[in-house]
């Protein structure tokens, strides 16, 4: 049985803009990911994983807490 892939965060340390992305398989695809971030495109983005991601995702990406 394939594993499913556990949710996570992508999260930019300049500007905390935050993607909750989960991966609809082990196979990632640009689209699931992003490589920069879209706010102020720094490419160092921080994976975290744990609780609330989704919510900690929707804060920060839209009242920039
Ligand atoms: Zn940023």
């Amino acid at each position: 049985m394939p594993i499913r892939p556990q949710p996570f965060n992508m999260r930019c340390p300049i500007c905390n803009w935050t993607k909750y992305c989960q991966p609809k398989s082990d196979c990632f695809s640009p689209n699931d990911v992003p490589m920069r971030c879209k706010r102020c495109g720094s490419t160092d983005l921080q994976f975290e994983n744990g609780r609330y991601l989704r919510l900690k995702a929707f804060l920060r990406s839209h009242f920039d807490m």
